[in-house]
């Protein structure tokens, strides 16, 4: 079986033909998916297919999707009919909607969602792109710059131990990385901010987020996703063990509070 990871960008290949050179670009093709939702609300403006793509490299505490996790679980899909589907659905987006990919972690297919894309957006179909923000190579750079409408953009903690504690992960740096190179293109992005009591809401850190990025001329809206355990009983099936089995989902006054202070940042701040 052939793995998302292992497929070939639009790649020259040389031929060993002797005395001379011959070119055949190839395209991928497939993408692999964990599942696809078909009127999406929460990931991205309007009404959306949301795409949820297979395979992350972090491990966060909160994930409330830890079956994407795995890289060799999900399912191939191919390019085309995921971009038939969206055809089939464009009547339903209205102005605002479009395609959300999703995961996981959807950098990880860059490659493969630089055809999809580019598809979705001659057929004239908004893209999003909803990630954590750990790779920015040639090609999630083309794919950002050319055919990514929005990018909504996790920032998963301000301090490198906590980014660490959350993600399993050290280099918060990353994220940041792309964060600028987005700001540096002008093109939209909305920021994520997942707010875990006790680990992510002291004001000490969303005053931190907030000086971050208040100068970026490009992030149209933070949102803050309350703390839940939805995902719980996906880790019990995994035979994983929860980290946050003990932490309380936010009061009322905490969001309030976190919102209130971003404010002061951002133009607009949700809570989702
Ligand atoms: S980055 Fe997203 S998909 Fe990956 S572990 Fe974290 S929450 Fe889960």
């Amino acid at each position: 079986m052939v793995r998302a990871s292992e497929q070939q960008p639009n790649t020259t290949i040389q031929m060993p033909f002797p005395n001379k050179t011959s070119a055949i670009t190839t395209t991928p093709t497939i993408l692999r998916v964990h599942s696809v939702e078909s009127f999406g609300t929460h990931d991205g403006p309007g009404i959306r297919m949301v795409i949820f793509l297979q395979g992350c490299k972090l491990k966060c505490i909160y994930c409330h999707n830890p079956d994407t996790i795995a890289m060799d679980g999900g399912m191939e899909c191919d390019i085309e009919q995921l971009v038939a589907m969206a055809v089939k659905m464009k009547p339903y987006f209205g102005k605002k909607g479009g395609v959300t990919v999703s995961g996981g972690e959807p950098l990880l297919q860059a490659k493969a969602l630089l055809s999809f894309f580019k598809r979705l957006k001659e057929e004239g179909i908004h893209t999003n792109l909803d990630t954590n923000g750990r790779i920015l190579n040639h090609f999630t750079k083309a794919l950002l710059d050319d055919y990514t409408d929005l990018v909504m953009l996790d920032i998963k903690h301000m301090t490198e131990e906590g980014y660490e504690a959350v993600t399993g992960m050290r280099n918060k740096e990353t994220t940041f990385n792309l964060a600028k190179y987005r700001e540096v293109s002008g093109k939209a992005m909305w920021l994520r901010y997942v707010l875990i009591p006790g680990i992510t809401d002291d004001p000490k850190l969303l005053h931190a987020l907030g000086r971050y990025f208040k100068a970026y001329k490009t992030i149209e809206r933070l949102e803050i996703q309350p703390y839940h355990q939805l995902g719980v009983h996906k880790w019990e099936a995994l035979g994983w063990e929860y980290p946050l089995k003990n932490t309380r989902e936010n009061t009322q006054e905490e969001l309030q509070t976190a919102v209130a202070i971003l404010k002061r940042y951002f133009k607009e701040v949700t809570l989702n």
